[in-house]
C-alpha cells in the first residue's frame, strides 16, 4: 500500500462512522493527506498493514501532551492509558500516561484490543484439542511430537481465526493513523531512569509533543506491527500441552528380580525395554489397558496385564520369586504412626502406587525439607524380605 493511495470508500464492509460529520476531517482544522509541508508517512489502510512509527525519548514524568486525538488530531474527548513496566530483580516499576483520543478513535483502538485478546484466547482453546486428539488417535505418540503439535495448532488456529474475524479498516480520509493498535504508546524505560521512550504512528501529534520537550523524534519502520497474540497463544498452548501429556500417561517401572536378563515387550512391540539381572527400568506409557510380555531370551515367561492411569505410577514385578511392599522412613523430627510397612499382595504382578516418592530406589541418607519444617517421611516401594518386611 502506497502512502498516497486513498482508501476506497465502501471497502471492507459498512463504515459505522461514514455518516458522521467529521469537523476535524480533511476540510476542517485537522490533518489532510496531501497537505504541502506535511511529513510524508504511511498509514495502515488495513489492520495488519505495515506502519511507520516515530520514537522519542522524553524526561519523566510527562505532564503535558497535545490536547488532540493521538490518532486523527481531532478533538480530545476520551483518554486511553498507556503503561510500561521495568524490573530489577523482584522489584517492578510501572509508569503510565493518559493519552487523549476522540471518541471515535478511542473506540476503534479499544475494538482492536478486544479483537487481539479475543483471537489470542480463541487460538489457545482451538489449539488444545490438537495434542489431545493426537494422543487419543495415536497412543504411542511421543512427547516431542505431541507438544510441538500444540504450538503448531495454535499458530494454525490463529491464522484461520484471523481470516475469519477481520477488523474493519479505518478510513484514512477521516485522518486516522492507527487502526487496531494504539496511536501512541509507552515503549520502554530503565528502572528509575530519568526518561521514557514513546512511540507514535501520528507524526504530527508526535511533533507537537516532542516540541514541548525540545526533543527530536526518530523514524522507525515501515514494519509489521508486533502482535502479542502470535507469541502468547502458541506459548500458552505449548505449556498447557505438557500437563496434558502427563495426564494421558503413567510412569511404569519394570523390575527384574531374577539372575537372567529380561526383556519387557509392551503392547506387542510398541515399546520394549531390556532389564539386567537385579536391576529395574522405567518409562512413560499411554493411559489405558496394557499388556506386557516378559521374555527371557526367545522365550516368553509371563504375560502381565494392567491398566495405566492418568499421571499415575505403576510397578511391573514379574516371576513371583520375591516379595514387594511399601516402606516408610522418618527423617528429622517426623514420626511414623502405625506400621511402617505395608506388604503388597503376594503374587501381584501389576501394582498401582499412590503417594510413593521412591520406586526401587534406596532411601536417601538425608532429605531437605521446606522452610518451617523440621522433619519428613518418605515412602518407598521395592523388594522386601518375604519374612520380615525389611528391605531386600
Ligand atoms: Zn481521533
Ligand atoms: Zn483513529
Amino acid at each position: 500500500m502506497s502512502g498516497q493511495q486513498g482508501f476506497p470508500p465502501g471497502q471492507g464492509g459498512p463504515n459505522p462512522w461514514a455518516q458522521q460529520a467529521a469537523p476535524w476531517g480533511p476540510q476542517g482544522q485537522g490533518f489532510s493527506p496531501g497537505a504541502p509541508g506535511a511529513a510524508p508517512f504511511r498509514t495502515p489502510a488495513v489492520p495488519d498493514g505495515e506502519i511507520t512509527m516515530e520514537e522519542v525519548e522524553l524526561p519523566w514524568p510527562v505532564n503535558t501532551v497535545p490536547n488532540a486525538c493521538a490518532c486523527c488530531n481531532g478533538p480530545a474527548q476520551s483518554q486511553l492509558l498507556t503503561q510500561s513496566t521495568a524490573q530489577i530483580g523482584r522489584t517492578t516499576q510501572t509508569r503510565s500516561l493518559q493519552v487523549p483520543y476522540c471518541a471515535r478513535c478511542a473506540e476503534h483502538v479499544r475494538a482492536g484490543g478486544r479483537r487481539g485478546s479475543g483471537l489470542g484466547f480463541l487460538g489457545f482453546f482451538v489449539a488444545l484439542p490438537v495434542p489431545l486428539a493426537l494422543m487419543l488417535l495415536w497412543d504411542y505418540a511421543p512427547w516431542f511430537v505431541v507438544i510441538p503439535a500444540a504450538t503448531l495448532g495454535a499458530l494454525g488456529a490463529l491464522a484461520m481465526l484471523e481470516a475469519l474475524w477481520k477488523a474493519k479498516p479505518v478510513a484514512r480520509e477521516q485522518g486516522c493513523h492507527a487502526c487496531e493498535q494504539p496511536a501512541f504508546w509507552m515503549q520502554s524505560f530503565a528502572f528509575n531512569g530519568p526518561t521514557v521512550k514513546f512511540r507514535a504512528v501520528n507524526p504530527r501529534w508526535m511533533e507537537q509533543l516532542a516540541r514541548t520537550y525540545n526533543a527530536r523524534p526518530a523514524r522507525i519502520g515501515p514494519q509489521k506491527p508486533g502482535r502479542a497474540r502470535w507469541v502468547a497463544a502458541p506459548l500458552c498452548a505449548t505449556l498447557a500441552a505438557i500437563p496434558l501429556w502427563f495426564a494421558m500417561h503413567g510412569h511404569v517401572y519394570f523390575d527384574n528380580p531374577s539372575n537372567d536378563t529380561l526383556v519387557f515387550d509392551v503392547d506387542d512391540g510398541c515399546e520394549t525395554v531390556t532389564v539386567l539381572p537385579g536391576a529395574h527400568a522405567d518409562m512413560w506409557l499411554p493411559s489405558g489397558n496394557t499388556r506386557v510380555a516378559v521374555r527371557r531370551g526367545a522365550q516368553t515367561v509371563e504375560t502381565i496385564r494392567g491398566e495405566v492411569g492418568h499421571w499415575s505410577t505403576h510397578a511391573v514385578t514379574p516371576l513371583g520369586i520375591t516379595c514387594y511392599g511399601v516402606q516408610q522412613r522418618a527423617y528429622g523430627t517426623a514420626h511414623i504412626t502405625g506400621r511402617g510397612f505395608e506388604p503388597a499382595p503376594e503374587g501381584l504382578r501389576w501394582h498401582t502406587l499412590e503417594h510413593i516418592g521412591l520406586v526401587f530406589e534406596p532411601f536417601p541418607r538425608s532429605v531437605s525439607v521446606g522452610r518451617g519444617q523440621t522433619g519428613s517421611i518418605r515412602r518407598r516401594f521395592g523388594r522386601v524380605n518375604c519374612g520380615y518386611g525389611s528391605a531386600y
